[in-house]
């Protein structure tokens, strides 16, 4: 293995430059020549191939984002556009390829390795949503993100005596809700994996309210609803002040906490070390505190569970009386 090269793919994550930083750096290293591959499949297809040194990485770890740009491309979906990526790749001499990010990027990866150049994918993406792995890049930094906003808001609604509903990413997925929630002490925390129904969120309030409390939290995954619509109804029902607040792209960006940053280097050094071992069409990730790695299909095919008993615990400390899972 001589000539590796890296991307990007789908949406971005902080801790994707530490990842690009260490495959690089560790790669060089190892005597390999590193390419950096620009806006992922996309710049594949377009033969967009950076020749990566130790400086062209310099200055980027603390930096969300990623340096190599990240892009979605249909016409990889194609015969066409994937052989015309593994024409290019054979064309440089690329031995294998790095492929960071979420769920549709690994089956490219699967795809090109299926085409006989091995790859290994990182899991890059804040959602949290792929099963096989405890963790993603940048899921931690936008908890952070969330846990930051949760806090400002708090100060302004709890002044007012108002109900703050804050709506945050992850897709399918509650795990943003739930770990941004719980440790921002959000009173209601709303996940598509546990279904509430409106009485029983309207239940919650009015128990607070009785107890004296008038200002509550609400994190609302975005797969929940709106949270306009919660706010609408919340104020329709209770005559209470409501607020809702969309937190949207601030997520996604930012600088990656410690967190992420050694998580994206200790993956970007991981899948250096199995294409050099000989190894492709695996994902890299982390289980039980101990870093895994796994074929990309069955990755795949695993079932995201969602930790229910965590929900049930953050339900506890915010100080609710009702338990929702049984
Ligand atoms: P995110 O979790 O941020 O959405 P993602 O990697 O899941 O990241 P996608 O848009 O699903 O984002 O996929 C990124 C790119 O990967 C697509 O634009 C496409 O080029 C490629 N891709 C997705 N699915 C496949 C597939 N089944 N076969 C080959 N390539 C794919």
């Amino acid at each position: 293995m001589k000539k590796i090269a890296v991307l990007t793919s789908g949406g971005d994550a902080p801790g994707m430059n530490a990842a690009i930083r260490a495959a690089v750096r560790y790669g060089i290293n190892e005597g390999m020549e590193v390419f950096g591959i620009e806006r992922g499949y996309a710049g594949l297809i377009e033969n967009v191939f950076l020749p990566m040194n130790m400086r062209t990485v310099s200055d980027i770890v603390q930096r969300g984002g990623t340096l190599l740009r990240t892009a979605r491309s249909a016409e990889f979906l194609t015969d066409e556009g994937q052989e015309l990526a593994v024409k290019f790749l054979h064309k440089r001499g690329i031995d294998g390829v790095i492929v960071i990010g979420g769920d549709g990027s690994f089956r490219g990866a699967e795809a090109l390795s299926k085409r006989g150049i091995p790859t290994v994918g990182i899991p890059g993406t804040i959602d949290n949503d792929l099963a096989y792995t405890d963790f993603t890049l940048g899921f931690d930094t936008a908890c952070n993100t969330v846990l930051d906003a949760i806090n400002k808001l708090r100060d302004t609604m709890s002044s007012h005596d108002r109900i703050c509903i804050i709506e945050v990413m992850g897709r399918g997925c509650g795990d943003i809700a739930l770990h941004a929630g719980l440790g921002g002490g959000a009173e209601i925390v709303l996940v598509p994996e546990v279904p509430m129904t409106y009485l029983e969120i309207l239940d919650r309030l009015n128990e607070d309210r009785s107890k004296g409390k008038f200002s509550s939290i609400i994190v609302v995954a975005e797969g929940v609803c709106k949270a306009e619509e919660l706010q609408r109804k919340i104020k329709d029902s209770l005559g209470a002040a409501v607020r809702a607040t969309v937190l949207g792209h601030l997520q996604r960006g930012g600088s990656p906490s410690a967190r992420d940053r050694y998580l994206g280097t200790c993956w970007g050094v991981q899948a250096v070390k199995l294409l050099k071992e000989g190894k492709g069409n695996r994902v890299v990730g982390i289980k039980d505190n101990r870093f895994i790695d796994m074929e990309i299909d069955k990755a795949m095919k695993m079932k995201k569970e969602f930790d229910y008993e965590l929900y049930d615990l953050a339900n506890v400390v915010s100080n609710s009386a009702i338990s929702y899972i049984h």
